[in-house]
């Protein structure tokens, strides 16, 4: 199939799969993060903060998921006159608790009939056999996001993310045994310390590995987290637009060109967001992406090839 954007994004891909546009509506499990609550460490990565990722329509931990559902449609549907959703479980780690218990809540993020399926986000530690039967069981999960953000281990320990590379290939290796859900791998261009060969060496790691998209982010600093700390003692210099471009091409450049292509560029709201400034309007960063890769007459695999021994 020819695609007309120069990567495959999840949009077209949502499209051909259920016939229609397709928006997420971003939902809370209330769950917490193994990284945060002491349990594998304290603080979060360095560049997290929860509120961030809240949806337009306010701050939703508290709520049931029923109703975090029907405020999250009714303004995409004002916003975007979108006829279907994904409940999309995004905020901190959604496979962190007990199981049946957020079983429960995924299904009642099922329970509308304009949601079309589900997708959740979560980290490599927090996945074994017995979630990735139950959800394979539930059906309908569209897709799972299993945060890497990078392939280097001493940006991992400088970020605090609290896991290696290694237990990420290990997660999706037991993934594909046991379900047949979808992976998608969450990495962060622009991080700490960062060169564009590591961003690529990154790439390379994840076209080894059986999964199936990416989603793809530039680092911003949020208030209210470490990455902001450093950021204002000068220890830490965000990309230009222009870097960041020209590194996510280089990415999309040595993924497979079969990967689904989630997202190129990631924003938090302008009164949380340190830097930088132009990570605030999110069509200028990903229309950027299209416009170079246009320019330079290039697509995602460009650089791929698979070596076959
Ligand atoms: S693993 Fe995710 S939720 Fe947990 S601290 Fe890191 S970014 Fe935040």
């Amino acid at each position: 199939m020819v695609h007309a954007k120069p990567y495959r994004d999840l949009n077209g891909w949502l499209k051909e799969r259920f016939g229609c546009k397709v928006f997420k509506v971003s939902l809370s499990a209330g769950t917490t993060c193994p990284n945060i609550d002491g349990t594998l460490a304290t603080g979060g990565c360095t560049f997290c903060n929860d509120a961030s990722y809240a949806p337009r329509t306010g701050p939703r931990r508290e709520k049931p998921i029923r109703e975090q559902l029907a405020e999250g449609i009714a303004y995409l549907r004002k916003r975007h006159k979108s006829p279907k959703f994904i409940a999309y479980f995004q905020s901190f780690t959604s496979t962190y608790g007990d199981r049946e218990v957020l079983l429960d809540k995924f299904r009642a993020g099922l329970d509308h009939p304009d949601v079309v399926g589900l997708a959740l986000s979560t980290r490599p530690d927090c996945l074994n056999a017995g979630w990735a039967k139950d959800l394979n069981d539930l059906g309908k999960v569209c897709w799972i996001e299993i945060g890497l953000q990078t392939a280097n281990d001493a940006t991992l320990k400088k970020i605090n993310r609290a896991h290696t590379s290694r237990q990420f290939a290990e997660a999706v290796k037991m993934w594909k045994q046991n379900s047949a859900i979808p992976i998608c791998a969450h990495v962060i261009v622009g991080l700490p310390g960062e060169t564009k060969e590591e961003v690529l060496t990154t790439a390379r790691f994840l076209a080894d590995l059986p999964i199936d998209a990416v989603k793809i982010h530039n680092l911003h600093v949020v208030k209210g987290t470490q990455l902001a700390q450093e950021y204002l003692t000068g220890g830490y210099q965000p990309l230009t637009l222009e870097e960041y471009v020209d590194w996510t091409i280089g990415f999309l450049e040595l993924t497979p060109p079969q990967y689904i292509i989630h997202r190129v560029n990631a924003h938090a709201p302008r009164h949380l967001t340190l830097a930088p400034d132009w990570s605030v309007n999110k069509l200028a960063v990903f229309n950027a992406v299209e416009k170079e890769m246009e320019q330079r007459d290039t697509r995602q695999g460009k650089n791929y090839y698979q070596v076959i021994c």
